[in-house]
Formats: structure tokens, C-alpha cells, sequence
């Protein structure tokens, strides 16, 4: 089967008891049983079933065999946010004392995230530019953890996951990946080695805009050691399984951070057209960005504009697509949001993803808790415009873009 195909008629469209083409919308908190008995097994895991919402729920599981069937994973655990998936996530490999290394070039609130993790005594240690190189210098006794993002935004660094996974498993610590902005019809990081798969469902897989979701997609592969991994020691007798156990029946049963089924239920059928979306939206910020590229005073940052330092990895791990996140900067600030303000069809919202091209001057708002530094390491300057394209026709969008720059006048300076 074919991506699109598969999306529609995969595994995870498992049988509905009356034969629904979609997961009913199970909107309830708790399942009721006949006898005290039957409920007493499922809770010791003897009959499948389920019992309460914050712990499982049958539209939630379409959705997570869904995206993990889409990923090519092990398992996969639905979550309220992709911020609760991020921390789920990490929060069941790390305790007090260990560290991370992550790329700098991360999604804001994952770093606002990892500094307020410093509190909780889990460091992280921020790679300009997370390599195999760069990491090799960087691991020490304490790592426990490597973390990156497929595609950074706004940066658009692209992560060299066969070579990143390779040293990192040298060291015997995992390469979770964060491949919301590239999604599965890009790239499958699973396949070129990372052990697990973070998605906000809030963007691309939805794709509508109308829900917030997460989701942790296990590989599966990574071999556990329960005497390095103090977090997992009770785990151990579950082998390679032993972060998915410990991530469904503890860490994320107990912080609460479970989806609602209305939520999972918009998710799943978004992922439905994620194909076809993910198809148009690249093509259109491709051409946007050649447009752009064109106009004075102005510099781009799309992977596959002919300059862009990624182009390799861009042919070798994401099939030549793009993705549907560009930046440019204006030249100042006021610049940018004079172009921000002027343009008709893209909407001023903080958001990726949706099928409405997004603007944003994001130093002012999605970074506004990050330091000047990190910011710049994040590729968000005070002129950094950042435009998630949407589905629109590529004429009307190429014609409000240029329009809007060609009327905000002189640049002011560079700052
Ligand atoms: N990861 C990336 C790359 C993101 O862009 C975002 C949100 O913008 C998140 C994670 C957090 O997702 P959510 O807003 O669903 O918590």
C-alpha cells in the first residue's frame, strides 16, 4: 500500500462493533461492567477493556495505532499536547541527575520546557548544531537522552538522524525526535534509526486547526539498560518494551495529560487527507519561497531554495520535500510587521500547520521568553518573519507576499 492509501484503509481501521467507516466518538470518562469481576480484570490487565478515559479509551486507541501504523512503530501513546507528549516522553527516561543533549535550534516551548527542567535536577546540554560530531564531544556518564528535531522551525535544520542515532547508540543512549513540522509523509525517523517519534497532532497530522494533540510513537528497538537507566530499573523485565511500559502504565497515566476523544477523534480524520495536504503545501511554499528569493531586500530560509546549506540531507532523508514552514527576514523590525500587517490571505496566529497559510514575527511572541542567543541559534531574528503555508492557490499567495513587501517601504536598519 501507498502513503495515501494506507492512510485510509491501514491496519489501524480496525473493526467497528457496527461497522462505522470512522471511530465513534467514545465521549465518556468511565466504562461500566456487569460485574465487579469483569472490571477486576481489567485492571490487573487479564481481559481487554477499558476502564477510565484518562487511561485508555477506544477513540484514542484509533488514533495512536493510526499514527504508530503511520510511523512505523512499536506502540504509540496519544496525549493532550505535544508538549505533554515531550515531556511524557522525557520524563520517563530521566530523573534527577541525568542529563539531556538537544539541538538549540528547538521549537520554544521545548526549550522553555528543558530549562524548567533544570528545577526538577534533569540538565540539558543545548548543541548549536546537534551532529555526530558535536555529540561525540558532548556525551558524558550522565546522558541519558539525545533530542532533536527533524526539521527545526524556524530554522530549517535538518537532522542527520542515521549518523546522530548511530553515535548516540555507540554510547548505548536513545535519539528521540520531534518530527512534528516533517510529519510521515516526509520522513519516517524510526526507519533511519531514532528510537522514538514526537508529534504535536495540534498541526500537520490534524491539519484543520481545530484541536490540540500529542503523540509518543515507540521504535521498539532500543535496548534498555535497567542499571544506566534508573528511571526504567522497574522496567526491566520488559526488554526493549520497557520505555513504552513505563511511559503508558506510569509516567503519562499519572501526570494526566490524556487527550480528549472529541480532540483525538478531529486528529484522526484529519490525518486522513495528510497526503494529499502535505502534497500541495510543500509545492506552494517551494514556490513561495523561489518568489520571495526574488525580491530585494530580502532573505529566505527554505530547504530546497539552490543555496540552502541543507540541500544534501534534504535529497537524502525527506525525499525532496520541504516542508511547509519558511522564514525570511525583512531587514528590520518594523519592516516585518508592516509585511505582516499588509497581507490579505495569510493569517496573523500563532500556529503551523493548518491548511490556512499562518504569519508570525515570532521573536515577539513564540520566543519572547528565549534569550537573544538562543533565539539566534533558533534562526529567529527581529526581522524573522515565519509563514506556515497553507493549501491556497500558489498565485494568490505569491501575489499577497510580494505585494505586502513591495508596499512597506525602506527597511529601516538591520537589527
Ligand atoms: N513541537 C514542535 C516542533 C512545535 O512546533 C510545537 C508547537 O508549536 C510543539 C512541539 C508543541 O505542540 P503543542 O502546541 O501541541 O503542545
Amino acid at each position: 500500500m501507498q502513503f495515501n492509501t494506507r492512510l485510509l484503509h491501514a491496519e489501524s481501521s480496525f473493526p467497528m462493533m457496527h461497522g462505522e467507516i470512522l471511530p465513534p466518538v467514545s465521549q465518556v470518562s468511565a466504562f461500566r461492567y456487569d460485574t465487579m469481576e469483569s472490571l477486576e480484570q481489567v485492571f490487573h490487565h487479564k481481559r481487554m477493556g477499558y476502564a477510565y478515559t484518562r487511561i485508555g479509551n477506544p477513540t484514542i486507541t484509533a488514533l495512536e495505532r493510526k499514527i504508530n501504523e503511520l510511523e512505523g512503530g512499536a506502540g504509540a501513546v496519544c496525549c493532550s499536547s505535544g508538549m505533554a507528549a515531550i515531556t511524557s516522553a522525557i520524563l520517563a527516561v530521566c530523573e534527577s541527575g541525568d542529563e539531556i543533549i538537544a539541538g538549540s535550534g528547538l521549537y520554544g516551548g521545548t526549550i522553555d520546557l528543558l530549562h524548567d527542567l533544570e528545577k526538577l535536577g534533569i540538565h540539558t546540554v543545548f548543541l548549536k548544531k546537534l551532529t555526530d560530531e558535536t555529540l561525540k564531544n558532548a556525551i558524558n556518564e550522565k546522558t541519558r537522552l539525545v533530542f532533536g528535531e527533524m526539521i527545526s522551525n524556524p530554522a530549517q535544520q535538518v537532522l542527520n538522524v542515521p549518523e546522530v542515532s548511530r553515535v548516540a547508540h555507540e554510547y548505548g543512549i536513545p535519539l528521540f525526535v520531534d518530527s512534528t513540522t516533517a510529519t510521515p509523509y516526509i520522513v519516517r525517523p524510526l526507519e533511519l534509526g531514532a528510537d522514538a517519534v514526537i508529534h504535536s497532532l495540534s498541526k500537520y497530522l490534524n491539519g484543520g486547526g481545530n484541536a490540540i494533540g500529542g503523540m509518543i510513537v515507540d521504535g521498539g528497538k532500543f535496548r534498555w539498560n535497567p542499571e544506566k537507566f534508573s528511571a526504567l530499573s522497574e522496567f526491566g523485565k520488559f526488554g526493549k518494551g520497557a520505555f513504552l511500559v513505563r511511559l503508558r502504565t506510569d509516567i503519562w497515566e499519572n501526570l494526566g495529560g490524556c487527550i480528549s476523544p472529541m480532540n483525538a477523534y478531529l486528529c484522526y480524520i484529519g490525518t486522513d487527507t495528510l497526503g494529499l495536504r502535505m502534497e500541495r503545501i510543500c509545492q506552494n511554499a517551494d514556490r513561495l519561497a523561489r518568489a520571495l528569493d526574488r525580491l530585494p531586500g530580502i532573505e529566505v530560509n527554505y530547504l530546497t531554495l539552490p543555496q540552502h546549506p541543507y540541500n544534501d540531507l534534504v535529497s537524502k532523508e525527506l525525499n525532496g520535500y520541504g516542508g511547509g514552514i519558511l522564514s525570511f527576514r525583512a531587514g528590520s523590525k518594523g519592516k516585518a510587521f508592516r509585511i505582516i500587517n499588509a497581507l490579505k490571505y495569510a493569517m496573523i496566529a500563532s500556529n503551523i500547520g493548518d491548511v490556512r497559510t499562518l504569519v508570525i514575527h515570532p521573536a515577539s511572541t513564540l520566543y519572547l521568553h528565549t534569550g537573544r542567543a538562543e533565539q539566534e541559534a533558533a534562526g529567529v531574528y527581529d526581522d524573522t518573519i515565519r509563514v506556515s503555508v497553507g493549501i491556497e492557490d500558489a498565485e494568490d499567495l505569491i501575489h499577497d507576499f510580494t505585494e505586502a513587501v513591495l508596499s512597506s517601504g525602506s527597511s529601516d536598519v538591520r537589527q
